[in-house]
């Protein structure tokens, strides 16, 4: 096996196999190789691939015998393309040592420069470059470093010493310290070297070098790189690579100089270069932010109204061979780079390369421009977006120029920004905005009544609860901005008064919300709409080209509907009608549906909510026009609907036309030791089959009022067996024929079941027989697969994620391996008894680009996300489909 690749002189070791490897080579050395090979001016240099990482390991951490040989060959290029020798007391080479992992890594040992400097070395260096101040300089950084991030010594000792230097000779600026300063610090540094390590600072090259080595494949296996491989989901047989190169110097006086640079705006996108340089400066003093770093561009420079000259107008030959690197690059990449150079007396010199990161907003616009270009397909553009980055542009957010008075900070729990009049209930939220007012609705915590109270507000604030709170999932879901868990306020919900820093706010008094940092403000702060236009119009085109699977969305208010339309849903996937259920004008009859004892009772009140349902459902296929709308019969357990405080029995019993202790009896009837697992989903239908047939007919009858039928299709929730959908499918049909016969007037319709149990998925070829349509209800599936509490998990499911027990919240992100096995099977069941069966996803899955990755593959034909995960999924299905 080879383990020295060579690169820069002219040389680029490997074949085709080898060349961009970054599995063999690492991200930085493959892109080395890679400059080096267009013809680049890289500093020449050679990598140990990532496969000696691992022989390194199985070596009990040592190094073969070969490698050294393939060392000593890759140090003798580097010698004869400088034509300086390693260890050479006249004209020294000085190498870099870098490690480089497939995927960037913080947290891993990262860099020593100018290894190869020792008590005699040092001495050649200040006569060769002329410069004994220079010399003494790189001497005293190697050590500083060499100690840092190979011997993992005490660094603050060292920087103590050198600002006890500045102090003595009364100096501000490191730039101060003459030769003979850092002559006397050096051996400051060697003596602390000895009495922390026990051993003198290796004078011997080749001793430095093996030890930086071994330093940078010891790092693999560091506790902190662990951990970070734990937390992106890093194999450890990975490995890293190593990266041995000759030194270039930006600090050799006013023609040298160091920078970074994209060859794109980051954050904007703009086909413009953008970054930093520095005269007379190494690598880290342009992160370090001791010295201000100048414009690259005039431009730029101009735009920030900056005086230092920019590199453009400082060096301008030297800038124009940049800029000929920075188009090499773009089109040899195909995409915005990421660069480190550095210019050593009036020669440039490549770094480093590497696709940089950027804004949602960036990669849109880059994506857009390049296939424009022509540099890359419409295809390729579509698969650029991270799907998950458009978050950042799919909700309002506040104008950053605007001023602020931020009075706290909770968790940025759904993104988003709102301003409105503080209410403190439900009620007094639905009210003031049907008066047209923007609420922010300010709680302690939310409950499922507070939902119309949620959906009627802009935004909404806890006190407490965390992000996956009661507060946090539904605002996300109806797509409302929420800072919830802000520890920093206290409610008074019965004097209405909010209390934070010794400011008190009332009811009406207008606050504003961010829900993508958590910040809490008084007074408005102008926001700025999202729209899909422009380069993000243009991608979802692309996109939509791309994708097969249809992309519905879950809603239940036409509102919510048209939002999502908006964002280009096909359809609804899953309208939850329980959401209506809670609406304040109606939760009256509901609850006297629930609390009569008899048939005749439970009619009565269902009466009352008929005509409320039809014209929920007419409104819906309005706005869905013609679309395929699914509509769930009711699913919770009914003591949901009930008053779970004390002091709300008494209104409730009054309202309800019932005696308080009639109520307390019913309720503590309807209590359930595991409600989900309880008298919910079809179960009601079952026991309960006129609350399903009011249901239907009220969905019939809003049908029949379209000029245009929509076809509704009807889905039941929670079937484990054949024979529970086929009752209930006969309660649908039955009312459709009644309906039908009334108006005169019959319409398609489909009936279909969720699939959110274990059994329902083995037993799909049964229920297939008949339902037209599967749709799977992955937040319970998940549930009942896994045995795991959808509502309790938040507990302890960050620790299984942690401990690599799952990859990631199997709520969250599908998991594939189990509760997809069971997908898959019932997918196969289906379609063996019902070829043509409509398949798709309704649980939040359904919005998560792993997850629907996973629903290409397995051929459904369509995900249901709720409305602001809509352009994500178009997305996400359309780069799982190619
Ligand atoms: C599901 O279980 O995945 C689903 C969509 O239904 P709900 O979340 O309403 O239980
Ligand atoms: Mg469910």
């Amino acid at each position: 096996t080879q383990y020295v690749f060579r690169f820069g002189g002219g040389v680029s070791d490997g074949d085709d196999t080898v060349r961009g490897n970054k599995n063999l080579l690492g991200g930085k050395g493959a892109n080395l190789d890679g400059m080096a090979s267009i013809g680049l001016p890289v500093p020449p240099g050679f990598t140990i691939t990532t496969e000696m990482c691992t022989a390194y390991y199985a070596n009990g951490q040592s190094f073969p015998d070969s490698v050294r040989a393939e060392v000593a060959h890759g140090i003798a290029h580097i010698e004869a393309v400088t034509g300086k020798s390693f260890g050479d007391a006249s004209d020294p080479l000085l190498v870099s040592v870098r490690s480089g992992a497939r995927v960037s890594m913080p947290g891993m040992m990262d860099t020593v420069l100018n290894l190869g400097l020792n008590d005699e070395t040092v001495e050649g260096l200040a006569a060769s470059s002329g410069d004994p101040r220079f010399a003494w300089d790189s001497y005293r950084r190697f050590i500083q470093m060499y100690a840092d991030v190979v011997l993992e010594l005490d660094h603050g000792a060292f920087e103590e010493a050198l600002e006890i230097a500045k102090e003595d000779n009364g100096y501000y600026l490191d730039t101060e310290l003459t030769a003979g300063d850092l002559k006397s610090l050096v051996s400051e540094y060697k003596n602390l070297v000895e009495a922390q390590w026990g051993k003198p600072f290796p004078q011997n090259v080749q001793d430095q070098l093996w030890g930086a080595v071994g330093a940078v494949f010891g790092s693999w296996e560091s506790e902190r790189a662990k951990v970070y491989r734990r937390l992106n989901s890093i194999p450890s047989d990975w490995g890293t690579a190593v990266n041995v190169q000759a030194m270039v110097f930006g600090n050799m006086g006013e023609t040298s100089a160091t920078g970074v640079a994209f060859t794109r705006d980051p954050a904007t996108g703009e086909n413009a270069y953008y970054g930093e340089y520095l005269i007379n400066a190494q690598g880290e003093d342009v992160v370090a932010g001791i010295r201000t770093p100048q414009y690259l561009t005039t431009a730029a420079r101009e735009r920030a109204g900056a005086k230092p000259l920019s590199m453009e107008e400082a060096m301008p030959e030297v800038y124009a061979e940049l800029a000929r690197v920075f188009a090499i690059l773009e089109t040899h990449y195909r995409d915005m780079q990421d660069i480190e150079f550095t210019v050593e007396r009036g020669t440039l010199w490549m770094l480093q390369t590497r696709s940089g990161k950027r804004t949602a907003k960036a990669a849109l616009k880059i994506a857009v421009d390049m296939a424009a270009e022509g540099l890359i397909s419409e295809e390729e553009a579509v698969c650029r977006v991270d799907p998950m980055a458009l978050d950042q542009l799919l909700h309002p957010t506040l104008d950053p120029d605007a001023p602020r008075d931020v009075l706290t900070k909770g968790l940025p729990a759904s993104p988003g920004a709102a301003s409105g009049k503080i209410v403190f209930d439900a009620d007094t939220a639905e009210q003031f905005a049907q008066m047209g007012e923007s609420v922010i609705l300010v709680r302690v915590e939310t409950s499922p009544e507070d939902i119309h109270g949620m959906h009627a507000a802009k935004g909404i604030l806890t006190a407490r609860g965390g992000m996956t709170s009661h507060a946090a999932v539904v605002a996300r879901g109806m797509g409302r901005p929420c800072v919830s868990g802000a520890g920093g306020i206290s409610i008074d919900a019965k004097d209405k008064v909010l209390r934070t820093g010794g400011r008190s706010f009332g009811e009406g008094d207008v606050i504003t919300l961010d829900g993508s940092t958590g910040e809490v403000m008084a007074g408005e702060v102008p926001t700025l709409q999202p729209e899909l236009v422009g380069d993000f119009g243009t991608l979802m085109v692309w996109a939509d080209k791309a994708r097969r699977m249809k992309v519905r969305t879950n809603a239940e208010t036409p509102a919510d509907a048209q939002t999502a339309r908006d964002f280009g849903a096909e359809g609804i996937g899953l309208c939850r009608t329980e959401h209506m259920f809670f609406d304040a004008a109606r939760i009256t009859a509901v609850r006297q549906m629930i609390l009569a004892d008899s048939e005749a009772g439970r009619r009565a009140a269902l009466d009352k909510l008929l005509p409320e349902q039809r014209s929920d459902f007419a409104g819906i296929f309005k706005v869905m026009a013609g679309l395929p709308v699914t509509i769930r019969l009711l699913d919770p357990p009914l003591h949901e609907f009930l008053p779970h405080e004390e002091s709300e029995f008494a209104d409730v019993a009054q309202a309800a036309g019932v005696g308080i202790e009639l109520l307390k009896q019913r309720a503590s009837e309807l209590h359930e030791f595991n409600p989900m697992l309880g008298h919910r989903g079809c179960r009601l239908g079952v026991t309960f089959p006129e609350i399903y047939e009011m249901q239907a007919r009220a969905i019939f009858e809003a049908a029949c009022l379209l000029e245009i039928a929509p076809v509704p299709e009807i889905m039941i929730p929670l079937v484990g067996t054949k024979r529970e959908l086929e009752l209930m499918k006969e309660v649908v049909d039955k009312a459709a024929e009644q309906v039908f016969a009334e108006q005169g007037r019959r319409i398609e319709y489909l009936v279909g079941t969720m699939i959110e149990l274990p059994r329902a998925a083995l037993m799909a070829d049964k229920i297939a027989e008949c339902g037209a349509f599967f749709s799977f209800g992955t937040n319970d599936l998940t549930q009942t697969t896994l045995g795991v509490s959808r509502d309790d998990a938040a507990r302890f499911l960050s620790v299984y994620v942690d401990k690599g027990i799952y990859e990631r919240d199997p709520f969250v992100s599908l998991d594939i391996e189990g509760v997809g096995q069971l997908i898959e099977i019932a997918a196969q069941k289906g379609r063996a008894t019902r070829p043509d069966i409509k398949l798709g996803i309704c649980g939040e899955h359904g919005g998560d680009p792993a997850s629907i990755a996973f629903c290409e593959a397995t051929g459904l034909d369509y995900v249901s996300a709720s409305p602001y995960r809509v352009p994500i999924a178009r997305l996400a299905a359309a780069q799982a489909a190619l």
